[in-house]
């Protein structure tokens, strides 16, 4: 398996943004469990009519499915000869547990919390206008994130494998700094 990288960050930390920059430049395939989700919603499949009444009320799509999702995801030759940046997963440390299994070993070779305050977080999302950005549904996100997510950075940590960067400033400082973080992977 060539790189695999995981993309951390409380909602609006410019996590997507910034995953799709990285990947680009690595050559890696982003997967982006938002994105996937939002589009079978749109497609009405089977996956979509299950997660919507989840993802309108800013809350979690079950762990069972989110790990069917990817595990069938990184079984695909792109991501084999490519690698792969996932963005939005693991979400909470059942994914975790599951991620390891999938990749083999110990997991991941680098998780990145891209750090934004909440204040600023919130902020951002307010004025980005997503169908689920409203503000009862961004504080539900960002209490889950805080109890869900947060709690995976210690799951790294433990596994050596997270690095914190800065998610305030300007898209190419910031990208600056987490292709420092990749680069300086051995
Ligand atoms: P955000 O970071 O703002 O929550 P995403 O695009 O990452 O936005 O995800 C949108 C929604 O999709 C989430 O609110 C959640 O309902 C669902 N979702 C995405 N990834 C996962 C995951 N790994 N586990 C559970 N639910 C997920």
């Amino acid at each position: 398996m060539p790189l695999a990288l995981v993309i951390l960050g409380r909602q609006g930390s410019g996590t997507g943004t910034q995953a799709a920059l990285l990947a680009e430049h690595y050559g890696v395939v982003h997967v982006s469990t938002g994105d996937m989700l939002r589009a079978a919603v749109t497609a009405g499949t089977e996956l979509g009519l299950r997660a919507k009444a989840a993802m309108d009320a800013g809350n979690l799509v079950s762990d069972d499915i989110m790990i069917g999702i990817v595990d069938e995801r990184l079984a695909a030759d792109d991501i084999s000869t490519r690698g792969v940046l996932l963005d939005g997963f693991p979400r909470t440390t059942a994914q975790a547990d599951a991620l390891a299994e999938i990749l083999g070993g110990s997991g991941p070779d680098l998780a990145i919390n891209l750090d934004v305050p909440i204040a600023e977080a919130t902020e951002r999302m307010l004025g980005r206008g997503r169908d689920d950005d409203n503000e009862e549904a961004i504080s539900r996100r960002l209490e889950l994130y805080e109890a869900e997510t947060a709690p995976l950075l210690d799951w790294f940590e433990a596994r050596g494998r997270l690095t914190v960067v800065d998610g305030l400033g300007t898209e190419d400082e910031v990208f600056a700094r987490l292709s420092a973080a990749v680069g300086a992977l051995p």
